[in-house]
């Protein structure tokens, strides 16, 4: 078993990890990158290995910094499976086609503003979407669905188990086995990981044992605050703005922390 981690590394987006075993290779997520737009998209669009060598990929959530450079590598010749649970599938089917449209109004707008430099005598080439919407709807029946807790086979010698990673809907841990020549190794996967109360979903599993761990650490090195503590601070923020007749824009924009806003200010709102 072989690990070379291609994102998520040294930064927090764009999770990508290639995994060689018995002859073959997958990865572990096919993120996109988010962050400056010429350095992103470089990344983005230069995959470091030949999409078509790709047997399958395991996807541990919907979220686009893990799932959204799926349609790059369905563009760039990737056939195979890519296993996620039936959730996260779901939502892809949303997100992937969501994230293409978004990609082509940004070209559109970009190669309209060359336009306008062209007039002043500045020249940029033209700007192509990173893939499309067509590329989004190519991927989307590629996905296999794989429930929590059901083994699944992706070679004789290598299987995974997926776990509730509690993090969004469908969101899971994954436990990798390879088994060859009687040896056996477990490499587990943690995609991102929630914390315990939230509401709607439901908390994070414990993972089985394993020799080997690869783990999100974005917020490693803090510490969150209580639930209850953002309900009365949003309680506050409302109750103050509301008295002086003003409006609220909150930028929540996150699957998963969205949800949970709406949830809060239902319940807030029955609570008058
Ligand atoms: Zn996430």
């Amino acid at each position: 078993m072989k690990v070379t981690f291609w994102g998520a590394a040294g930064g927090v987006t764009g999770s990508m990890h290639l995994l060689e075993s018995g002859g073959k290779r997958y990865l572990l997520d096919c993120g996109l990158n988010q962050g400056r737009r010429k350095d992103a998209d470089r990344k983005n669009r230069e995959l470091p290995f030949a999409a078509s060598s790709i047997d399958a990929v395991v996807l541990s959530h919907a979220h686009i910094d893990h799932s959204g450079n799926l349609p790059t590598l369905v563009k760039h010749g990737f056939a195979g499976p890519i296993c996620a649970t039936p959730a996260t599938i779901d939502l892809c089917n949303w997100m992937l086609s969501d994230t293409a449209h978004i990609h082509e109004k940004d070209a559109e707008f970009l190669n309209k503003r060359r336009e306008h430099r062209k007039a002043k005598g500045l020249e940029d080439g033209p700007v192509t979407p990173l893939y499309t919407m067509a590329d989004a709807e190519r991927t989307l029946p590629l996905f296999q669905p794989v429930p929590y807790h059901s083994p699944h086979c992706l070679a004789p010698e290598l299987s995974y188990v997926p776990y509730d990673a509690g993090h969004i809907l469908g969101s899971s841990c994954v436990v990798l086995h390879e088994a060859s020549n009687g040896a056996r190794v477990r490499l587990a996967f943690s995609g991102d990981v929630g914390r315990p109360n939230l509401p709607i979903i439901r908390d994070p599993e414990a993972m089985p044992p394993a020799e080997y761990l690869i783990m999100e650490s974005t917020y490693g090195g803090r510490l969150h605050k209580d639930v209850s503590h953002v309900v009365n601070k949003l309680r506050d923020v409302v109750v103050r703005t509301a008295r002086r007749g003003g409006r609220i824009i909150v930028p929540a924009f996150a699957v998963g922390r969205t949800q949970q806003l709406v949830l809060m200010l239902h319940q807030l709102a029955n609570r008058k």
